[in-house]
């Protein structure tokens, strides 16, 4: 198999480009990497290379195609070959495209390790690789043991000049920009394959060798760089690449949007459907919860509000008595002073009646008989009041003689 890894900086090509050359036997190529051991070694192609790789940019076009070429005559590529971070953009896979055919060796396809932007930084911030074996580790996900020295191997841990915050921005940009007519191209030939880069890296791996499975086999490759060669393309066979390519975007376009469009809208209605549950349970929960608080207040009002009415009851209960107490001695006492006042009363009415009575019956009894002496006494008295009569006459006479006798006197003077 020849195949090219595509995918942004700190996506996992690496390690992935490492896993399938065991798999299959293929020669691993990286140009990132021969060009950081030109930079290490400080030849004259790695002073050319290292202001670019300093500043995140992409290394000249005529620069990398050279190393390429080189590398692709002097490796082992009887089992195929992997390369890991090449092409970059459409002229390199162009010229990719010219020298395999030349050498009769046309690419199988091109294999993408998709990952989103904030994984790609914490990987690249935290990447960390062995001088002497080229362990990968990660200090935030996957750290050495031996914190700065390989587990494997006991060699120095390094972290890239390149993985530096300001670079990565720059490497992630010129990615962005120049990956999709990269995609395009490679889309239209019906090669690409997109693979998410991101859990297990086993997991990733056996998605990669899925996707192999499915690249046009070398017979095919094989008779279309015949026909090439032959110049005998027939307009039907155009048709039929046109009509492949198309089936083949088609293909991808359901693959790579609609399909995970799909899984991720039911993804979203299981998460809205599985929230409002919980939400709903909530709710419940938060309102029995509410309810029986609110019930423990109405007790404990309750039991408030009895013993107070309790306590006033008793209060009440207390007063009343206190005050039928007063008002029965009052009225006992009343009653005695008017049982005393009644029976003075009867008392002096007793004696009244029966003195009018003693009265009466002595009046009675004295008009029925009279005594002598009474009489006797009654005749004195009458004698005596006209004896009294008769002298008051007289001396009564005697003075209007005497009166009458001066007036006389007077009258013949
Ligand atoms: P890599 O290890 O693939 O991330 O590459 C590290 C650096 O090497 C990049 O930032 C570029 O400066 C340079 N480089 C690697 N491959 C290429 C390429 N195909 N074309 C241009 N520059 C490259």
């Amino acid at each position: 198999m020849r195949v090219v890894l595509l995918g942004a900086p700190g996506s996992g090509k690496g390690t992935q480009a490492k896993i399938l050359a065991k798999q299959y036997g293929m020669a691993q190529i990286s140009i990132g990497a021969i060009l950081r051991a030109a930079v290490e070694e400080g030849s004259a192609l790695g002073k050319q290379a290292k202001p670019y790789m300093d500043s995140g940019q992409l290394v000249p076009d005529d620069v990398v195609l050279g190393l390429l070429r080189d590398h692709l005559a002097s490796e082992d590529t009887d089992n195929g070959f992997i390369l890991n971070g090449f092409p970059r953009n459409v002229i390199q896979a162009e010229e990719l495209d010219t020298i395999l055919n030349e050498l009769r060796q046309p690419l199988h396809g091109a294999l993408l390790i998709d990952v989103g932007v904030d994984a790609l930084i914490q990987r690249l911030t935290g990447r960390q690789t062995c001088r002497s074996c080229g362990q990968m580790y990660n200090l935030y996900t996957d750290p050495s043991k031996l914190f700065d020295r390989c587990d494997q191997c006991g060699g120095d841990l390094r972290q890239r000049t390149d993985d530096n915050e300001e670079t990565i921005g720059n490497r992630l940009r010129i990615f962005e920009s120049v990956t999709t007519p990269l995609l395009n191209y490679f889309k239209e030939q019906g090669k690409l394959r997109t693979i998410q880069g991101v859990g297990e890296i086993n997991d990733i791996a056996a998605a990669v060798s899925k996707e192999l499975k499915t690249l046009p086999s070398e017979e095919s490759l094989q008779a279309e760089l015949d026909k090439l060669s032959k110049g005998d393309v027939t307009l039907e066979d155009l048709e039929r690449k046109v009509l492949e390519s198309l089936q083949n975007a088609l293909g991808n376009v359901n693959k790579e949007v609609i399909e995970p469009a799909d899984e991720a809208l039911k993804k979203a209605e299981k998460v809205v459907t599985k929230e409002a549950g919980k939400l709903s349970k909530k709710v419940a929960k938060a309102a029995k919860k509410e309810a029986k608080v609110l019930k423990k207040e109405a007790r404990a009002i309750k039991k408030k509000v009895t013993k107070a009415a309790k306590k006033e009851v008793k209060v009440l209960k207390k007063e009343a008595k206190a005050i039928k107490k007063k008002v029965t001695k009052a009225a006992k006492k009343e009653v005695k002073v008017l049982k005393k006042e009644a029976k003075a009363i009867k008392k002096k009415v007793t004696k009244a009646v029966k003195d009018i009575k003693k009265k009466v019956t002595k009046k009675t009894a004295a008009k029925k008989k009279p005594t002598t002496k009474k009489v006797a006494a009654k005749k004195a008295t009458t004698k005596k009041k006209s004896a009294a009569k008769k002298t008051a006459t007289r001396k009564k006479t005697a003075s209007k003689k005497k009166v009458a006798k001066k007036k006389t006197t007077t009258k013949k003077k």
